[in-house]
């Protein structure tokens, strides 16, 4: 799989054509409301798009409900086929998905080509294929009472999925989704962001040229009225979201008249901690790019810094040169690295932290100083100190290039400021070569995923989610998988 990532792609202006919904395996003209989708980073309209009608939703959910007995019905290895085929189409157009992403979430070229493409392709899509042809039957053994019984657990699909997307990654997050529940035997209704719907409309005719049996994947589009309405709707058995805290609770509540399980892939504040035996020398460039990447609007961005007392002024000082490798403009340059902010009340957002923290007594201890572009809702990354951990900055998502720093005395006293926000999805150690101590502090901190020195990438097969206000339930790897499966206890006298 190849994609094209120099300001010289042929397809950089390249946005998908589609804007009609795809429902039971049709392209059906969308007669809801009508919005503009813009361009982060240019400010220009980039398509006006009508969101799917009530009717229209009704529709998608019944084409689901038509096609789930068969889908379920497949034989595993079949639906891995089909799976593999889309992903075989999604490869292919590898390099239409990349302009489509970076013209309306604004992330950087640099980073979009693996992180919002092939990651979520060769990695995600794949692993969900390869999922669907497990056999997960359990055998329970001999039970003696009150007649000798044997024991199977055996697991079946949920159902009609309700599948609703933030709009930082809408490829990555619709196929988490999408994979598993196809892979389990679900059929679903994708609906993405309003403010990013033109790839998600894309994959609707990339659904159709890989032929998956009609109503098996549909996709609607539209604002909040059509979240509420999959989200409540008596055709759809589990919803499946990843967005804003808020956002989740309302659909926790929407779909709780229903008895649907939900599983919810929210916000965070993690912490990323950087104990006393760590040179820092090595580490503080990487964890400022880190936490930036995406214009820090990452839902497991570290950006709230907890160093050890004694390493604090090194680390501020090591962390200088970070900075001056960021670079604020135009996604297409490949020497950006931090992109526009996705609306301009977004910006204003992130400007009110930065803002409201310098009122407080907060500090500016590093940041860009260089002019950004006149067009584009770009704001200049900004690492803030001298906060109280009970500060706004420090305890809310800012989803922005801005990030808190704060010392630490001992490890005991990192370990209670990390787990003192309501979130809990990611966090990192910092621990140098004393790895027992890195695995020790990890082992306290209540998130869904710990890295230790950095960790690695988001693996296909590990669980990715959050404790407290992170959310409910996991995505990824055979936890991904159960989340859209029931099991069933059959027991019989022998
Ligand atoms: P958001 O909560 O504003 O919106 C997400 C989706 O919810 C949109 O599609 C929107 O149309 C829909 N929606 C809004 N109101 C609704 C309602 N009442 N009922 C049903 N649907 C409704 O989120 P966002 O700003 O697009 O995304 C950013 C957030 O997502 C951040 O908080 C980020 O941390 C989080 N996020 C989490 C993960 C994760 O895996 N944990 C990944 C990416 C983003």
């Amino acid at each position: 799989m190849t994609t094209t990532t120099t300001a010289e792609n042929p397809l950089r202006d390249w946005i998908p054509a589609t804007r009609d919904l795809t429902i039971g395996g049709e392209l059906v003209e969308p007669q809801g409301e009508q919005w503009d989708v813009l361009n982060p980073a240019t400010e220009e309209v980039l398509a006006t798009v009508r969101g799917a009608s009530p009717a229209q939703v009704d529709a998608a959910v019944a084409a689901a409900r038509k096609a789930f007995p068969a889908w379920a019905a497949l034989p595993g290895e079949e639906r891995s086929r089909h799976i593999h085929r889309l992903a075989d189409v999604l490869e292919k157009a590898a390099d239409r998905l990349l302009p489509s992403i970076v013209n309306e979430v604004g992330t950087p070229v640099s980073l979009a080509s693996y992180l919002q493409v092939r990651m979520a392709v060769e990695q995600h899509l794949r692993w969900a294929a390869e999922a669907a042809k497990v056999d997960r039957t359990q055998h329970l053994g001999p039970w003696h009472e009150p007649a000798p019984t044997l024991s199977d657990v055996v697991y079946e699909p949920v159902g009609v999925v309700a599948a609703i997307t933030g709009y930082n990654y809408p490829l990555n997050l619709a196929i988490f989704k999408f994979g598993a529940a196809l892979a389990a035997g679900c059929t679903a209704v994708l609906l993405p962001s309003p403010r990013t719907p033109l790839t998600t409309l894309f994959l609707g005719e990339l659904i159709r040229e890989a032929e998956l049996p009609p109503g098996v994947l549909n996709v609607v589009i539209g604002n909040a009225d059509v979240g509420q309405q999959l989200s409540s709707h008596p055709g759809v058995d589990r919803v499946s979201f990843t967005g804003s805290d808020v956002v989740g609770a309302k659909i926790m509540a929407q779909a709780s008249a229903g008895l649907k399980g939900v599983t919810l892939e929210l916000g965070g504040k993690s912490p990323n901690i950087v104990l006393p035996g760590v040179d820092v020398q090595k580490i503080a460039v990487e964890v400022h790019l880190r936490w930036s990447r995406n214009g820090g609007q990452g839902c497991a961005a570290l950006a709230r810094l907890l160093v050890h007392e004694r390493r604090y002024d090194e680390f501020l000082e090591a962390g200088a040169a970070a900075f001056d490798q960021m670079v604020v403009g135009d996604p297409w340059d490949p020497a950006t690295n931090i992109g526009p902010m996705i609306r301009p009340e977004h910006k204003a957002r992130v400007q009110s932290f930065i803002d409201g923290s310098l009122a407080a007594g907060g500090r500016k201890l590093l940041e860009v100083t260089k002019p950004l572009p006149e067009k584009g809702w770009y704001v200049n990354p900004v690492l803030l100190g001298d906060l109280p951990h009970d500060a706004r900055a420090v305890q809310e998502e800012i989803f922005g290039p801005v990030a808190v720093i704060l010392p630490f005395k001992d490890t005991d006293e990192a370990v209670r400021l990390a787990n003192d926000t309501p979130y809990g999805l990611a966090a990192n150690v910092w621990c140098g070569d004393d790895l027992a101590e890195g695995r020790r502090v990890a082992e306290q901190i209540r998130a869904g995923t710990v890295w230790i020195n950095g960790g690695g990438s988001m693996r296909p097969d590990a669980p990715f989610g959050g404790y407290g206000r992170s959310g409910v339930g996991r995505e990824l790897g055979e936890w991904g998988m159960r989340e859209y499966l029931e099991p069933k206890h059959i027991q019989w006298r022998v």
